[in-house]
């Protein structure tokens, strides 16, 4: 079907209406539990109540007002922010590419302004993501994602997720920083290990070089604890976040410390919607919920919960293989089309995503209940039955 869109996605045939919890209405009626949340962004659901009227009572209130005056809310979310983190400061954004954006601006002008302006290179992993500016995809170094859009940006030197010795050779002179997404998303659901990280900070130490963790899609609760690096106990300089922040409504975040953080005076960098007003009473309304009592250990429980019973299920099938993740933010490795998975799950009403490398994400909201898991395994079941008889 042509249409006025420009044609840069491959959009599925349909059209959602409404959405309630964990579940989506399509304009032709039909009921889908959703196991995608947007891409890991629908933390809290569809329609949550507590988001839903901090949105609408601030839309009565106030829009927007620039960087320029004081914002009330955003010194709130960033003070929150900082609480429950390594961080020291925060600064607003609107989307995770730009918040990695801002997590390369810094790790420069920390060092140009430390006396080392050589200092420019970062290190970052294959398979990575870290957004589509031309910055992040010179970052990300996929093929996929560069062809056609060269000359790169210059200052990566990419490695093996998880091999040290590559990253001690890696660094030199000019580096900078390395960036790492501790459990990576779009590349195929993969984890930095606890070894690793610990091995990067210590090697960062020494070089006087920079860590920098990009958890737009896995931290916020997704796997568990509030950040997905809190499980290697190994915290960053630099954080990168983003899409459950907002539960929907745009808006990244940088977090960093002190050090870091004070190189990045008055005039060096900015923005003019990040950390409006509208988003910021969202944001603040996410966290609400998500530093409530019970909320992570929830996730948790839900999260070895739906691993479990995915596992169950490798044993007679062809169609995956392994399960990989944290919580609720799981990775099953395809053997047959992840496309086809995917597309038999719609069939069945649940919707997921793929990942690189013939993997299925499952990103449920971080509300699902036990009954919701069962729903979603019996149409994993019943879809994997179909594609098994279908190569049979
Ligand atoms: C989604 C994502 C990004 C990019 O976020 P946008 O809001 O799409 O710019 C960057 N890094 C990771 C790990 C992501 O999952």
């Amino acid at each position: 079907m042509s249409s006025a869109l420009m044609q840069n996605y491959a959009r599925i045939d349909i059209a959602f209406e409404h959405g309630e919890g964990a579940y989506l209405y399509a304009d032709d009626g039909r009921k889908f539990l959703d196991f995608a949340s947007g891409i890991g962004v629908n933390s809290l659901g569809h329609t949550h109540p507590g988001v839903t009227n901090a949105l609408k009572e601030q839309a009565d209130k106030l829009w927007h007002v620039s960087n320029l005056y004081n914002i009330d809310m955003q010194t709130r979310l960033a003070e929150r922010l900082v609480a429950n983190s390594f961080a020291d400061k925060a600064f607003f954004c609107n989307s995770g590419a730009e918040a990695v954006e801002a997590t390369l601006k810094m790790a420069r002008i920390y060092h140009s302004t430390n006396g080392n302006p050589e200092r420019y290179r970062v290190i970052t992993a294959a398979n990575a993501f870290h957004g589509r500016t031309l910055a992040t995809i010179s970052a990300g170094g996929q093929a996929k994602h560069l062809d056609g859009f060269g000359p790169r940006v210059d200052g990566f030197d990419q490695i093996t997720l998880n091999d040290f010795d590559a990253a001690k050779k890696a660094i030199g002179p000019e580096t900078a920083a390395i960036l790492i997404e501790p459990l990576q998303g779009e590349g195929g659901i993969h984890t930095a290990t606890a070894e690793f990280l610990t091995s990067l900070r210590a090697l960062a130490d020494e070089a006087g070089i920079l860590l920098i963790y990009d958890e737009i899609q896995c931290g916020m609760g997704r796997t568990g604890k509030l950040w997905a690096h809190e499980w290697s106990g190994v915290t960053p300089d630099i954080m990168a976040i983003a899409k459950a922040l907002g539960n929907g409504f745009p808006i990244g975040a940088v977090l960093a410390t002190e050090a870091v953080a004070a190189t990045l005076v008055a005039g060096k960098h900015g923005t003019t919607f990040g950390g409006n007003p509208l988003a910021m009473s969202v944001a603040n309304a996410v966290l609400d919920e998500m530093l409530a009592d019970g909320f992570l250990e929830h996730v948790e429980r839900m999260g070895a919960l739906l691993r479990e019973r995915v596992e169950a299920l490798i044993g007679n099938k062809r169609v995956f293989s392994e399960v990989r993740g944290k919580g609720l933010m799981l990775g099953l490795q395809c053997t047959e089309s992840n496309l086809e998975l995917m597309a038999t799950l719609r069939e069945e009403g649940l919707l997921s995503v793929v990942a690189d490398g013939n993997a299925l994400r499952l990103l449920p909201p971080l509300i699902i209940n036990e009954a919701q898991i069962d729903e979603a395994c019996a149409a994993l079941e019943h879809a994997c039955a179909v594609i098994e008889s279908s190569v049979n």
